[in-house]
């Protein structure tokens, strides 16, 4: 071939999606864990986070703690802060995805419309609906942060389940109901339904 035509050589294109996947050698997904407050997301996807780390897999929690205190710092409740924090975890998301990483999503997002909306910004085909089933009774009974009693009260408005609807999947990749699974079951069932998609 005559060197000149030859314009693209590999080390000359930018790094792809792929390249990345090679090295860390897995398919980046966007798995995304909804649910009512105090259903499990986090413990679910902090343990399951750990768990595919043991496995070799490179996975990240994006919840409320590393989101909502930082880069969404300035968003409240409101049906227009919880449309940007959406956005923004989205966004945030499809970096990792892009650079090969698996993100374990760990936010309500209370309706169909709202994960709708993540599932556009991030990609269909790499969207993976986790809808962590909990009943609301079990959920206040957990009561984890003390949040449900507040909402009761009265002390907290738009509490999601309470006096704010919570749309439940109607078509999830995978249903986890924690009432009859422990937290290792919980963990074991997302693991084996995403091993074969992650494994590269
Ligand atoms: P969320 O992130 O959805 O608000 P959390 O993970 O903070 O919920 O709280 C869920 C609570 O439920 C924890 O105290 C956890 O120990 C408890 N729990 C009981 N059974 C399970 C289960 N099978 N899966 C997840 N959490 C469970």
């Amino acid at each position: 071939m005559n060197e000149s035509t030859n314009i693209h050589p590999i080390f000359d294109r930018l790094l792809q999606r792929k390249d990345r996947e090679k090295r860390l050698q897995q398919n980046s997904k966007v798995l995304w864990l909804t649910g009512l407050s105090g259903s499990g997301k986090s413990t679910i996807a902090e343990a399951l986070e750990r768990k595919m780390y043991n496995e070799g897999f490179f996975a990240q929690v994006l919840d409320g703690d590393n989101i909502r205190s930082g880069i969404n710092n300035n968003l409240g409740f409101t049906i227009e802060d919880r449309q940007e924090n959406i956005r923004r975890i989205a966004e945030v998301a499809k970096l990792y995805l892009n650079s090969g990483i698996i993100t374990l999503n760990s936010f309500i997002s209370p309706t169909i419309e709202i994960r709708n909306f993540a599932r556009q910004i991030i990609g269909k085909k790499d969207f993976i609906e986790i809808y962590i089933n909990t009943p609301l009774e079990v959920c206040e009974t957990r009561d984890v942060k003390g949040l449900y009693k507040k909402a009761r009260k009265g002390e907290i408005k738009g509490f999601t389940g309470i006096d704010s609807p919570y749309e439940a999947p109607q078509n999830p990749d995978l249903e986890i109901k924690t009432v009859d699974m422990t937290v290792e079951e919980s963990v074991e069932a997302i693991f084996k339904y995403i091993e074969p998609i992650i494994k590269l």
